[in-house]
């Protein structure tokens, strides 16, 4: 019998994706700058300007993705569902409509369903920078998706 849930370890050296909205981008930059040498301990990835303007900024290794509205937020959505991501860093503004709506609340449910650690403002991502975790390997429990895809495939069959 398998169980509903499986236990998945985020490794010592984390990979941390960051995204900005554009009214967000500079407290974003000047996050990364304060936070340096702590994130250069990480693998650091990021939607596309976001990802440049880090990497132009602090000189840090950022993998850049498309930019967000042209898909960028789903790519790293992907990449969580592939537990290649361990946890996300997202400035959004709250302020300002965004045509990628969709792909905003797509990437922060993703996140809720695979137990990935999140901070969508400054505060919480100092909190989230500053946790011991950071530096040790964490292991989470995730929905067995197997058994899952199993249980519903048995269901539709009847
Ligand atoms: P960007 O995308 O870094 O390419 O501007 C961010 C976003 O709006 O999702």
């Amino acid at each position: 019998m398998q169980s509903d849930y499986l236990d998945l370890t985020f490794p010592k050296q984390k990979h941390i994706a960051l995204v900005a909205h554009d009214n967000k981008k500079k407290e974003m930059i000047e996050w990364c700058q304060q936070h340096a040498e702590i994130l250069k301990k990480h693998f650091l990835c990021g939607t596309g300007t976001t990802a440049r303007l880090i990497a132009d900024a602090t000189s840090l290794p950022v993998r850049a993705f498309n930019s967000g509205p042209l898909g960028g937020d789903l790519q790293i959505g992907a990449r969580i569902v592939e537990n290649s991501i361990d946890c996300m860093i997202f400035f959004w503004d709250p302020l300002a409509a965004q045509p990628h709506d969709p792909d905003v609340k797509a990437i922060m449910r993703i996140a809720a369903v695979y137990d990935i650690p999140c901070a969508f403002n400054r505060s919480s991502a100092d909190f989230l920078l500053s946790s011991p975790f950071m530096d040790e390997e964490y292991t989470h429990q995730v929905m067995n998706f197997n058994k899952n895809v199993m249980g519903r495939f048995e269901d539709m069959k009847k």
